[in-house]
């Protein structure tokens, strides 16, 4: 692991800015078809997301068999996972092996920051600046920096003030020691409900902060079974194929009945067999959750009468309980004990809905009403800059000047297929705002972005062509698409405060980011505009 093993400074046919999912698989794919590449990782490993959330209690809610590459056999057939769930540092260490297993590390610049990248018109390449005053350049531009890679700037009253440590749970201290401490964590999405039940075995006390709750599924990890493995082994390239085919980017046994259409014993024991299942899974129960309020409300109903019995404080249970937003249309959270968490001596919950932060004192906060609490360690899990944040803190100028920041601050992300926005020619955003990205398995949609950049980049090589760059129109019928299609669903409902649409940041344009129809349905459209000489682009 070097950052420092390759040229200072090039000039390269492609350079790939992330070395997460999508840049590894970029750099390996893309230099085999022939392409000088370079990636740039801020971070001093590879990694990208799974590098940076490293928290107590990580951990990735898509089984380990398909959070992987199906791209190479042999390292599907070799790679050994050992739960159903794969924790933070085991896909770590999966990634790591992928860039040593394929001499990827020679191609990487670790700890390289890039802080802009302007459009050189008459050369048609992009110039790439780094933070440590290097230049690169490129004739395209790949942004494989995810979609949640830039926490949320901190918006909480007075926090100057706190005396104590402070820890966020993107970027967590490899040494920090919360063994007996006084802790309190903010934020109880995804983040929170994980790193909750992991602090509270440590921890002398434990306050958590709640703005709005969540529907928290269980995960009911586990160790694989013997031959478990060996059996998705033998079976890979099918299980890959039907991966491909469902909508989620991963094959989930959907109940092709509607809640509604079932009576209600059959409703009731089928959500419960799917809740004792565990994971996403639950979310396959009904074919109508997403697209018929009554059907969402009766798995609402469901999740709140599992919480009443879980936790035995009926108070605590009844401020757990969402009730101002359909379940999924804010990312559902997967967790192991997190409700069960709450019955727990040493775990107090702390609603600041009903009773606002009203600021942060030396020792602790103290809410609207008075009430103070104290603690010595503060964690911060308060969520991302979502989609757009790792663009807008660059400065990205295109043709004619035109700084990404300003034009996507006024419209947020617009782009044709997620893949490029126009006045930007040449740069590419894999499995980002505008692709079903994040509400897919998202190895799966950057597999099948990695392959379009891939038969893209051939065709203009074989036609002899040198940019190519959204065309406005196409952007704008395919923005208001994506909107569109989320409105045929419950996700866009509720006061849910979702990062989906940009809700969560204060004065972010609010749009839907994700493609709602799903990895399949996106799949088509990419084959259509390929097959019709890359439509909705413009090639020069
Ligand atoms: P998040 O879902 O945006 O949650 C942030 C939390 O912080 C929310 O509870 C939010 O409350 C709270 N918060 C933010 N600012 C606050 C403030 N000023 N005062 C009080 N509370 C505040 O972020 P996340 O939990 O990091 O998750 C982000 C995404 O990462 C997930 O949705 C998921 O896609 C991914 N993820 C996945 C996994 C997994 O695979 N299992 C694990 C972790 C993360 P409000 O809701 O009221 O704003």
């Amino acid at each position: 692991m070097t950052s420092r093993s390759v040229d200072s400074a090039a000039e390269v046919d492609v350079l790939v800015v992330g070395a997460g999912f999508s840049g590894l698989h970029l750099l390996h794919r893309l230099r085999e078809d022939g392409y000088s590449v370079r990636v740039l990782e801020s971070a001093p490993e590879v990694g990208g997301t799974w590098y940076w959330n490293r928290y107590p209690g990580a951990r990735c809610d898509v089984e380990s068999v398909d959070y992987s590459y199906s791209w190479d056999d042999d390292l599907q057939q070799e790679w050994e996972w050992t739960e159903k769930y794969p924790a933070q540092r085991d896909i770590l260490a999966y990634l790591s092996h992928v860039a040593d297993r394929f001499d990827l590390r020679k191609d990487i610049e670790l700890e390289t920051t890039v802080t802009g990248a302007t459009w050189d018109e008459s050369a048609s390449r992009w110039a790439v600046r780094t933070e440590d005053g290097r230049e690169y350049t490129a004739q395209f531009l790949v942004m494989a920096v995810g979609c949640l890679s830039v926490p949320k700037e901190v918006d909480l009253p007075g926090l100057e003030h706190f005396g104590g440590q402070i820890l966020r749970t993107w970027n967590w201290p490899e040494d920090a020691e919360l063994t007996g401490r006084d802790v309190c964590v903010i934020g109880t999405g995804s983040t929170g409900a994980q790193v909750v039940p992991a602090l509270a075995e440590v921890v002398r006390r434990l306050t958590v902060v709640q703005r709005t709750p969540n529907f928290v599924i269980p995960t009911r990890n586990r160790p694989l079974a013997e031959g478990e493995l060996e059996a998705v082994k033998a079976e890979y390239p099918e299980r890959r194929r039907r991966n491909a085919g469902h909508s989620a980017g991963v094959f989930r046994s959907d109940n092709p009945k509607n809640a509604m259409e079932v009576d209600a014993a059959e409703r009731q024991a089928t959500f419960q067999e799917r809740w004792e299942g565990g994971g996403i899974n639950f979310l396959g129960s009904f074919a109508d959750l997403m697209f018929d309020q009554a059907a969402n409300d009766a798995i609402c109903s469901f999740v709140r009468e599992k919480i009443g019995e879980i936790v035995e404080d009926q108070k605590v249970a009844d401020l757990l309980k969402p009730d101002s937003y359909p379940l999924g249309a804010k990312r559902p959270v997967v967790a192991t004990d997190y409700y069960e968490t709450f019955n727990r001596p040493n775990v107090s919950l702390v609603d600041v809905r009903a009773n606002p932060l009203e600021a942060f004192t030396e020792s602790g906060l103290a809410l609207a009403n008075g009430e103070q609490h104290d603690f010595d360690t503060l964690v911060l899990a308060t969520g991302f800059d979502a989609f757009t944040g790792a663009f807008t803190k660059m400065e990205i100028r295109g043709r004619d000047g035109l700084l990404l920041r300003d034009v996507w601050q006024e419209e947020g992300p617009k782009t044709f297929l997620g893949l490029s926005s126009a006045g930007f020619p040449n740069m590419l955003m894999p499995a980002n705002a505008g692709s079903p990205s994040v509400l897919s398995n998202m190895v799966t949609s950057i597999e099948q972005h990695v392959s379009w950049i891939a038969d893209l980049l051939a065709e203009m090589r074989a036609r002899g062509l040198r940019t190519i760059e959204a065309e406005p129109e196409a952007q704008e019928k395919w923005v208001e698409h994506v909107e569109e299609v989320a409105h045929m669903t419950l996700w866009p409902n509720g006061d849910s405060g979702s990062w989906y649409r940009g809700a969560n940041i204060a004065g972010k344009p609010q749009l839907f980011m994700p493609y709602a129809a799903g990895v399949v349905e996106y799949g088509n459209a990419l084959e259509r505009s390929a097959k019709s000489g890359y439509a909705g682009f413009v090639l020069a």
